[in-house]
């Protein structure tokens, strides 16, 4: 589609097109129409045409927490609208608009050179900042609702803007108001508040041995950022490698009384108190002692460096990935009463 005005090729919709290569879990489907968007106005103008209006439709950023594991009959939006924008300034703070195709790991190695501080522990994760907010993406002890100050959104009925604060996007562990309202809203831009201090979150354990092993006592911002990235790709596999979509599964919130039952019967289960109510259970550590880490179920792998990753270990079907959810899942339930909440986006 043009521009009636500038004559701008606003975007093309192109038809039958693979998404192996649209998502890091690289199964092998095909969307009926697929388009990119690169601004604003496009997105605008896209959400008026006849086929926006008649197809189930799926907004994409990077693909690495969503799956095809069906061919999708609908169009696929890869949103790429570029730009950061710094639109406050005062001695301790900073506000940086960032648009929603903006790459996430870019976006924090840009914040740590500016010397604006708050992402470092969202170092290395794949993705783009819009969809960042989606599952209020989270890593080594910090969160994206803790830096956000308010997004921007269009919903897709009316192509109104309409901006949330913090407290509108509902976050939650692994969660927002926009995971659970899938098909409303699509982020154009969010908001980030960082700051011109380190306020430095260094308290999980792999943290903490980094630190020792370099002799880090009081460490930069920045080396917080390089070394969680070291960390990362020791234990991750890199999904331009080996295709995988991080965490496949959320860590379970149990309440105290169903910690005890499970810690009594299991005392080298792995957890945290998030509150005297509220306690975590890592999933990983839960497939781990099942026995699944490091073994394959067809075409899909249990990662042998950590067990909550599921990885394509070659060409998996979507009918294998949906064999092997279910043999995992089960043996978590058969064996410690917990159901497991699977975490990206599966079509
Ligand atoms: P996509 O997969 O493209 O989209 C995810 C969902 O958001 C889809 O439902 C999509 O429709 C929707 N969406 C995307 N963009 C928009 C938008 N602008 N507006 C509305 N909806 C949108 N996650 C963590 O939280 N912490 C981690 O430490 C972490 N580590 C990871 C490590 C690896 C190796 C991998 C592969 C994944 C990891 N993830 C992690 C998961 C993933 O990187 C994040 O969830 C990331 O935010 C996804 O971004 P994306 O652009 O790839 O999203
Ligand atoms: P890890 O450090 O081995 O810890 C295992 C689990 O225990 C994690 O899931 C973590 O929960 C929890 N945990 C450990 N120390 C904690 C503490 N001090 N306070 C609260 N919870 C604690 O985990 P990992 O596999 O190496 O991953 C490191 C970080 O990267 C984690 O935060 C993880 O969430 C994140 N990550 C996420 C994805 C994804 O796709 N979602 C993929 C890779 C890594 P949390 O998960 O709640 O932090």
């Amino acid at each position: 589609m043009t521009d009636s005005a500038t004559g701008e090729v606003l975007f093309l919709i192109e038809e039958q097109v693979p998404l192996q290569t649209f998502h890091t879990f690289a199964l092998s489907a095909r969307t009926r129409y697929f388009c990119r968007i690169k601004s604003q106005a496009a997105l605008l103008a896209l959400l008026k045409t006849p086929l926006f209006q008649s197809q189930p439709c799926v907004f994409l950023g990077g693909g690495s927490n969503t799956l095809f594991q069906h061919d999708f009959e609908g169009l696929v939006v890869k949103l790429e609208i570029q730009g950061i924008e710094l639109i406050h300034e005062n001695a301790q703070f900073v506000h940086i608009k960032v648009n929603a195709g903006e790459n996430w790991h870019a976006l924090v190695q840009y914040t740590l050179q500016h010397q604006w501080f708050g992402l470092e522990n969202l170092s290395l994760i794949p993705g783009t900042a819009g969809a960042a907010p989606i599952q209020n993406i989270g890593a080594y002890g910090v969160e994206i609702k803790d830096v956000l100050l308010e997004l921007e959104a269009l919903e897709l009925k009316t192509g109104k803007a309409v901006i949330f604060s913090n407290q509108d996007c509902c976050f939650a562990y692994r969660d927002s108001r926009f995971k659970r309202e899938a098909g409303r809203y699509v982020i154009t831009s969010i908001t980030l508040k960082l700051s011109k201090q380190p306020v430095l979150h260094l308290d999980y354990a792999s943290i903490q041995e980094a630190l020792r092993a370099r002799h880090l006592t009081r460490p930069t911002p920045q080396q917080v950022s390089a070394l969680i990235c070291a960390i990362r790709r020791q234990k991750l596999p890199d999904p331009a490698v080996v295709p995988n979509a991080g965490s496949f599964f959320k860590n379970p919130l149990v309440s105290a009384s169903e910690y005890q039952r499970l810690s009594a019967a299991f005392p080298t289960l792995k957890s945290q108190k998030i509150s005297d109510d509220e306690y975590k259970i890592a999933a990983g550590w839960l497939l781990e002692f099942c026995g699944f880490k490091g073994k394959k179920i067809n075409n899909i792998g249990v990662y042998e460096k950590q067990a909550l990753v599921l990885t394509n270990t070659g060409h998996a079907s979507g009918k294998e990935l949906a064999e092997a959810i279910q043999i995992l899942t089960l043996a978590v339930q058969d064996k410690f009463g917990l159901s497991l909440e699977v975490e990206p986006q599966i079509y």
